[in-house]
């Protein structure tokens, strides 16, 4: 797989999920973005939840006592705070309302409800439902279907809308049910409180997906031990010890749970002890049991498992809490940590880059450092239509040049002047094929190195032979800053050797000026006495140049003087030196050369002299005692003999014919 990234515009990647300690971040959708189905069909999931609430309000009525109105449990109120949180439009709203009256009144009418009970419930749970589907959406915002709650706040203020919606709902149907029946309604109240108060917490807890499995790990084993101890202990409390009222110690089970294991296993912990509880009890064993009232029983059974479920939800949201910020913590140091190492990182680089020699090499040995490439080119315009390596860091780094006008990535980048990263060359239709083929490159990032006025000045490339997934942020930054930094650098450098250049030659021909001459010359003399070997100097006058000038121009002496200086130099080895003296002047220091050898070289300078015009040469040669500025006065009476001679000739010092030195 091929992968292109422009670095800093890519999508937040999954490693950076990773990086992040996996943690969740749970978000309110933004406005206008499409709400989360529920899944499936609006009006299919509609008709299966209608079928689910029937199933569960015909189990409920069941547990209706004797001469009681309200059933002791109602696992449907939770089913209709699922359904009804699905998001849903007017009429899907409308339909569903429609299909929870008309089987919840039908249900209540078959299941011996006076009509007025049977209206009175059911639209007493259509009320609750909706009130509790609107303070969720109002006081959670960002919880909801499969969006979990953030925190214990969230938590309390969930607890709360559930405590407000049931009551209101038990108000309407207890209300019903004592103008029904001669009981008095607070029992009926209470209980309505507390049955649909738990089956609302704990369904719709699991239903909507309120609470997530957290960060921690499953401990499948614990949780099997948890489910096992808690079925037994349940069972010893309400089947086999129900006159010793140890129920207060039951939620010790709850308490480890939620401790140890997942949020989401605590809900179904809860679940699992509740129905226990409340199965054991409605079957007449356990300590409630002992209560006669099988109304008040049944409050106090559903009291105990709400109290257990408020405890465990509370443990286990402030722990996911704590989970949450502590990786948020770690995070940030880790964070910090990074942004210390590439503080560092770029420190080291920018020293080193300051104190080297050559800017560019030390650029490449840098970014290589930086990045951990196994090469590193710095790639910059030749002035002739392509990018050619002016340094560069790693073994078998070869030169290349590559003309900016193909469609490889490199000159795509260059021309953008936007850093690139390539994860795998392999089949790339924008590879360079020297880079790819030739030295077995597999990633490569660019990084474009940019003067203050914005023009790209280069292109740092650092390969790698073995594929690299991506380049982490922080190595990017410094990438970057290093380049900025590095632009300055290059300008700083070739300003320098411009003016080194400038510093040292003649400015119209080119060749040494009189200060290079001098540091050549102190050289050569050292040399010579090391070596033993001879030294000759000549000093060369073009023939009535003043008369050239009068008649062809000034500019036209300019030109002679710049093509004599060519022709000269091309008479010569790459040890000699030649420099222009003044005027039509020049000095020349031929290391090695006795004066014979000498002359012959002073011989073929006048040779080529060019547009038809000649020149008059004094030679000395060096010995030891002498000053070079003594050797160029010889060569300068020399010359002087040779003018007086008539001009084009070569004339050798008689002061020159020297002892051989001695080594
Ligand atoms: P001789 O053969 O005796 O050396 O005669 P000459 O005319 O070459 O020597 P002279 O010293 O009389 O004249 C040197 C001339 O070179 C005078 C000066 O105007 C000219 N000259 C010196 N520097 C430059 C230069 O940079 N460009 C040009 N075009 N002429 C220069
Ligand atoms: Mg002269
Ligand atoms: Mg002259």
């Amino acid at each position: 797989m091929t992968t292109t990234a422009r670095f800093g515009s890519e999508p937040r990647s999954r490693s950076a999920d990773q990086q992040t300690g996996g943690r969740r971040t749970c978000t309110t959708p933004a406005p206008g973005a499409p709400a989360p189905r529920a899944g499936g069909h609006p009006t299919r999931s509609s008709v299966l939840f209608a079928a689910l609430f029937t199933a569960t309000m015909v189990v409920g009525r069941h547990t209706v006592p004797e001469g009681g109105a309200l059933a002791l449990v109602s696992p449907c109120a939770g089913v209709a705070a699922v359904w009804f949180n699905a998001p849903r439009s007017v009429a899907g709203r409308a339909l569903d309302a429609t299909l929870l009256v008309v089987p919840g009144v039908l249900v209540h009418l078959a299941t011996g409800a006076t009509p007025l009970l049977a209206v009175a419930a059911t639209l007493a749970t259509l009320v609750q439902t909706l009130l509790f589907t609107a303070l969720l959406r109002r006081w959670c915002p960002g919880a909801g279907p499969g969006q979990p709650l953030r925190g214990v706040l969230q938590l309390a203020r969930l607890l709360t809308a559930c405590g407000i919606a049931v009551s209101v709902g038990g108000v309407l149907a207890a209300s019903a049910a004592a103008w029904e029946t001669d009981r008095t309604g607070w029992v009926d109240l209470l209980t309505w409180v507390a049955r649909n108060g738990l089956a609302v917490l704990l369904v719709g807890c699991a239903g909507l997906r309120l609470v997530t499995a957290g960060t921690r790990r499953p401990r499948t084993a614990e949780a099997l031990l948890a489910f096992a101890v808690s079925g037994a202990a349940y069972t010893a409390q309400f089947a086999l010890l129900g006159s010793l009222p140890v129920t207060f110690l039951l939620p010790v089970l709850t308490v480890w749970v939620a401790l140890r294991l997942r949020s989401r296993t605590v809900v179904l912990h809860c679940l699992f002890t509740g129905a226990c509880a409340v199965v054991f009890t409605l079957h007449g064993h356990g300590p409630f049991a002992a209560v006669a009232d099988h109304t008040a029983r049944a409050l106090l059974v559903q009291g105990h498992a709400a109290v257990a479920a408020v405890i465990g939800l509370v443990l286990a949201l402030g722990r996911d809490e704590r989970d949450a910020l502590l990786a948020e913590v770690r995070h940030q140091a880790a964070d910090a940590q990074r942004q210390a190492e590439s503080a560092e990182l770029l420190t080291g680089a920018l020293r080193s880059l300051n104190a080297a020699a050559d800017t560019r090499e030390a650029l490449c040995e840098a970014t290589a450092r930086i990045t951990g490439a196994d090469g590193v080119y710095l790639a910059e315009p030749d002035g002739r239509g392509a990018l050619v390596s002016r340094a560069a860091w790693g073994e078998g780094m070869v030169p290349v040049s590559i003309p900016v006008s193909e469609p490889t990535v490199l000159a795509e980048a260059f021309r953008r002047g936007e850093p690139l990263f390539v994860s795998d060359l392999t089949g790339h239709t924008g590879a360079s094929a020297r880079l790819r083929d030739a030295l077995g490159v597999v990633s490569v990032a660019y990084q474009p190195v940019t003067t203050a006025d914005g023009q790209t000045a280069g292109l740092l490339a650092s390969v790698w032979r073995t594929r690299v997934a991506e380049l982490p942020a922080q190595v990017r930054v410094v990438l970057a800053t290093l380049a900025q930094e590095a632009a300055h650098g290059m300008e700083r450098a070739d300003l320098l050797a411009q003016l080194a250049v400038a510093a040292e030659r003649d400015p119209l021909t080119g060749l040494a000026n009189r200060r290079r001459w001098d540091e050549a010359t102190t050289k050569e003399i050292a040399r010579a006495v090391r070596s033993g070997l001879p030294l000759s100097f000549c000093l060369i006058d073009l023939d009535h140049f003043k008369r050239y000038n009068d008649t062809q121009g000034h500019l036209a002496g300019d030109d002679l003087l710049q093509e004599f200086a060519t022709a000269a130099s091309g008479c010569l080895r790459e040890v000699d030196t030649l420099a222009r003296w003044g005027g039509e002047e020049f000095v020349l220091a031929l290391p090695g050369c006795s004066t014979a050898g000498a002359r012959a070289v002073a011989d073929r300078i006048r040779a080529a002299v060019p547009r038809g015009q000649t020149c008059t040469i004094g030679v000395a040669q060096w010995r030891p005692g002498l000053s070079a500025a003594e050797v160029v006065a010889l060569a300068d009476l020399a010359l002087y003999e040779g003018k007086a001679a008539g001009r084009n000739t070569t004339v050798v010092s008689d002061a020159s014919p020297a002892p051989t030195p001695v080594p």
